[in-house]
């Protein structure tokens, strides 16, 4: 178990995967000085929205100032923690990472695609407490913020009052209604969903074909206590993640079979 945070002398670094300049990270921002008054951004220039956990090793990057304590990274979600946390603040560590806000959920499968929850789990691989936030919207509609405006200071509030546990990120999902709509808190452990098959297939000017990955995966019906099925209840989700990903259960049928 971490050490509690010191609410009062808290340095909160931001990142995501949406990019600096993207309307979910300025509301992030927004609720971190509720929180600290000692806030840090460093994030991608560009969408990097299904980047994942990757790293770039193939070229240097560049830590750009932007702003007053924000800074752009030419780089991955993953890049942008590492670079804050070895060289930017690497004199006093950030306390705690924020993610997001994400613009969509960040549930199920997703969460092995997604370059917001790898930013979170950046941090945690480097032993700090982490906190991926996702809003979800219905599709084709508005992303409604204000849910996630209105929730997340109580959410994160309500997390550093935890012994934070080791290896381990909270993954937040704000459902896809106002906040007067939302039903309040579920708990909840990663989901499923049915498997989709939205690949655009066409010819691009010089002839040759391409195909252009869409929404690949469908609600389906959500098994309860998922994160999946408290988005559909209009319900804040929220899931401890833990990062060894060992399937504990099947190690002793296995050693049998190796080990004899
Ligand atoms: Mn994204």
């Amino acid at each position: 178990m971490a050490e509690r945070i010191d609410h009062n002398n808290c340095r909160i670094l931001i990142s995501n995967d949406d990019g600096i300049d993207a309307p979910g990270i300025r509301i992030l921002e927004k609720v971190a000085r509720e929180l600290s008054t000692d806030v840090w951004v460093v994030a991608p220039e560009m969408e990097q929205s299904g980047a994942s956990h990757s790293l770039t090793t193939r070229r240097p990057l560049r830590l750009n100032e932007v702003g007053q304590q924000r800074y752009a990274v030419d780089g991955t979600p993953t890049d942008c923690v590492l670079l804050a946390v070895k060289r930017l603040l690497r004199d006093r560590l950030p306390d705690l990472v924020l993610s997001g806000i994400n613009g969509g959920s960040n549930v199920g499968e997703d969460l092995t695609y997604s370059g917001t929850v790898a930013a979170a789990m950046e941090a945690t691989l480097l032993g700090i407490p982490a906190i991926a936030l996702s809003q979800d919207y219905a599709d084709g509609g508005p992303v409604p913020w204000d849910t996630g405006e209105a929730f997340a200071p109580e959410v994160i509030r309500r997390l550093l009052h935890l012994q934070w546990p080791e290896h381990t990120l909270f993954n937040i999902n704000f459902p896809p209604v106002s906040p007067g709509e939302a039903k309040g808190y579920a708990v909840t452990h990663q989901g499923k969903r049915a498997i989709a098959d939205n690949l655009t297939e066409g010819v691009d000017p010089r002839g040759r074909p391409y195909y252009w990955i869409g929404q690949m995966r469908e609600a389906g019906s959500a098994e309860p206590g998922t994160d999946v099925c408290a988005l559909s209840d209009n319900k804040v989700s929220i899931t401890p993640i833990y990062l060894d990903l060992t399937n504990i259960p099947v190690l002793s049928a296995l050693r049998k079979v190796f080990e004899g």
